[in-house]
């Protein structure tokens, strides 16, 4: 510390390219009542959410619900490709109307409770209409395709249908920002064009090419801050919430920009799509493995007797919504463990410790979180590394102040020499 506050108070030329202002350490702020009532309310609706979406699906298949969706559907539909788009359409419609009440209680009347949202009742329902449509359109046109593999390879449709997920995961995550996306907010080049400038010269050192830095309206929706990475791709890019840009100074947002780049750069997305592949054949194995069995101890109850019936599909969902619970704390680690990489690349590029753990205390505040989760609720689901850690983090790491070269040197053009 001494010597660093002597090279300031001189003014000397610094000899290395970081900023000695940037390695103050910066408190964790401690966590307001307010925000530790949002946190543990919120822990309990997130246990309350997770046995609510396996208790839906249960009701429905036990009481033989679905049976009779699907003898409307086939009376509706008529073949089998109609029946299976008509219940999908109902089963969608149905999940909606039973969902909406709790919908509106935690995205809108929970948010404006604790002045986290800024959206009006209106442009809520009318995002919740614009899910519901594309949900009901992606049913109708999808849901055929395990229903079709189901029927012509009985044993090993879990195998096909698990293959299917790399072209369509890749396909998904390629259209999402460019035909998904804007259907719900407007995404466009940054507005202010010195911040944009910075932004794409620290790109630039990444070797992200122009374009693909975006600013999206997020101020309508909320009054937290983020800023992700999507697409793969042409459709690869970084969108920055303009609620953000409002918050936090330049070279807080040039941290933030520097732990997507990590993402951008080190293809988190493309990770993700091969993990999901993955997971997704572990998970239909067990899927297959386990509806044969329940269906031949309960299938009397639930009007149907072939997983290849289209009644099935609450089982399906079900078992896949317990399977993913059961494999959450497994996703949630490999997200931690991006998430922290993410962090270290914006650490390495930018060299701007202070910037990035002030901007991460800006964000426990605006986001009310809580900085120190307990353990157990990290380790069961937390996808990023809680905030108290992430600043401990940058207020620790900085190899290159003992002339290691950290780990992502050949990843990014080192910082220009100014003056
Ligand atoms: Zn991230």
């Amino acid at each position: 510390m001494t010597w660093m506050l002597i090279a300031v108070v001189l003014g000397s030329q610094p000899t290395s390219d970081w900023d000695p202002a940037e390695l103050v350490p910066v408190a964790v702020p401690q966590a307001s009542a307010q925000a530790m009532e949002y946190y543990q309310s919120g822990v309990w609706i997130w246990a309350g959410l997770q046995a609510w979406r396996l208790l839906v699906p249960a009701a429905i298949l036990f009481t033989g619900f679905s049976g009779r969706i699907r003898d409307v559907s086939r009376r509706v539909g008529r073949n089998t490709f109609g029946t299976i788009a008509v219940y999908a359409a109902l089963y969608l419609g149905l999940m909606f109307v039973i969902n909406l009440p709790i919908d509106y209680m935690l995205g809108f009347v929970r948010p404006h409770s604790y002045g986290l949202s800024s959206q009006t009742p209106g442009r809520w329902l009318a995002q919740e209409l614009k899910s519901l449509g594309v949900s009901v359109i992606g049913g109708v046109f999808l849901l055929w395709i395990p229903y079709r593999l189901l029927a012509t390879a009985p044993r090993r449709w879990w195998l096909y249908l698990g293959l299917l997920t790399l072209p369509f995961a890749l396909f998904m995550a390629t259209i999402m920002p460019i035909w998904i996306d804007p259907l719900f907010n407007d995404f466009a080049p940054m507005k202010d064009k010195a911040l944009e400038a910075q932004i794409l010269a620290l790109a630039d050192r990444a070797g992200i090419a122009e374009g693909r830095v975006f600013e999206v309206d997020k101020s309508r929706d909320t009054k937290t801050v983020n800023a992700y990475v999507t697409g793969l791709f042409g459709s690869k890019r970084i969108v920055l919430w303009d609620t953000l840009l409002a918050n936090h100074n330049e070279k807080e947002i040039l941290a933030v920009m520097g732990h997507e780049m990590g993402h951008y750069v080190l293809n988190h997305v493309a990770w993700g799509v091969s993990l999901s592949t993955l997971g997704s054949l572990v998970l239909l194995f067990l899927v297959n493995r386990s509806a044969r069995t329940i269906i031949g101890r309960f299938g009397g109850r639930f009007g149907f007797d072939r997983l290849s019936d289209v009644a099935s599909v609450p089982l399906l969902i079900l078992l896949i919504a317990g399977f993913n619970l059961a494999a959450l704390p497994i996703q949630a680690a490999i997200s931690r463990t991006m998430e922290h990489e993410a962090d270290r690349f914006s650490l390495e590029i930018t060299r701007s410790n202070h910037s990035a753990a002030s901007a991460f205390a800006k964000m426990q505040r605006e986001n009310l979180s809580n900085p120190r989760p307990a353990r157990f609720w990290v380790l069961l689901r937390a996808s990023h590394p809680p905030l108290g850690d992430r600043i401990d983090f940058c207020n620790s790491y900085h190899p290159w102040t003992d002339g290691l070269p950290g780990r992502y040197p050949s990843h990014f053009a080192p910082i220009p020499t100014e003056k």
